[in-house]
């Protein structure tokens, strides 16, 4: 079994035939998902998801692109979302863009630190998006309290990833690893398998050759063979780690 760790199901193109996506995705061997929040709204359809679906958990929290719109309160709205459901899992996705800036930099920080200070408050892990930010990352993460955090999306070099693995924390690989242009196969490479887990980011980023098609969680299994032919291993032992690596990060049952 897979887990996919990183999935937006509010999308229309998945949300209007959930059954579907996720009847195919267990066919595909893709039996848990994570739905994650990029505002307060997307997070409290996350939750809803969740509470509709024994096998999907969600996260809480405000995404870069987001941060400029929050409201003054937006810490005690997610904080009470988080808990009004033992379904949601970790804050996030939280994080620096700085590829398409567009929220402000000092804003983007801001409400990532407060972000993991209620993550830090709840007891629960953070989940961190990071685009071309990787020194402001680092300084926020090494400058901050966290219990786990996972970086999602990973595409950044091997000596970042060495940063982050000393830092405690599980980096997550999507189907940009399956790209012909991919950056981020040494990483892969180097990690050991309880290093590392799997997502699809779907809607977006859809594996080889589904790209620029809209993704699914089915499509995980694409991107869990890659990883088993750049490891060098099989697929069931690709599987075994990432899914027993996602359980212990989220708490899963
Ligand atoms: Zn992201
Ligand atoms: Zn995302």
């Amino acid at each position: 079994m897979l887990i996919d760790t990183h999935t937006h199901l509010y999308y229309d193109s998945m949300k209007e035939r959930i059954e579907n996506v996720i009847s195919q995705a267990k066919n595909n061997r893709v039996l848990q998902m994570i739905c994650i929040g990029t505002d307060l709204k997307s997070s409290e359809e996350c939750i809803k998801i969740a509470e509709n679906y024994d096998n999907i958990y969600a996260t809480v929290g405000v995404h870069p692109h987001d941060s400029n719109e929050v409201p003054l309160n937006y810490l005690q709205e997610l904080s009470q979302l988080a808990k009004s459901s033992k379904k949601v899992v970790a804050i996030g996705e939280i994080g620096i863009d700085h590829f398409r800036n567009l929220s402000p930099k000092k804003i983007q920080n801001k409400v990532m630190i407060d972000q993991m200070e209620l993550a830090y408050d709840l007891r629960l892990p953070i989940v961190f998006h990071n685009r071309d930010a990787d020194s402001e990352i680092y300084e926020i993460l090494k400058n901050n309290s966290f219990h786990k955090a996972l970086a999602h999306c990973f595409s950044s070099n091997l000596t970042f990833a060495k940063k982050l693995i000393d830092l405690g924390i599980l980096i997550s690989f999507s189907g940009n690893i399956t790209f012909k242009n991919a950056t981020n196969h040494d990483s892969l490479m180097s990690l050991t398998l309880d290093q590392f887990v799997l997502e699809t980011d779907c809607p977006f980023l859809a594996p080889h050759p589904y790209r620029g098609e809209k993704n699914e969680p089915k499509y995980l299994k694409i991107i869990a063979e890659k990883a088993a032919e750049l490891h060098g291993v099989t697929l069931d032992e690709i599987e075994k780690h990432t899914t027993r690596n996602a359980k212990i990060f989220f708490n899963l049952p």
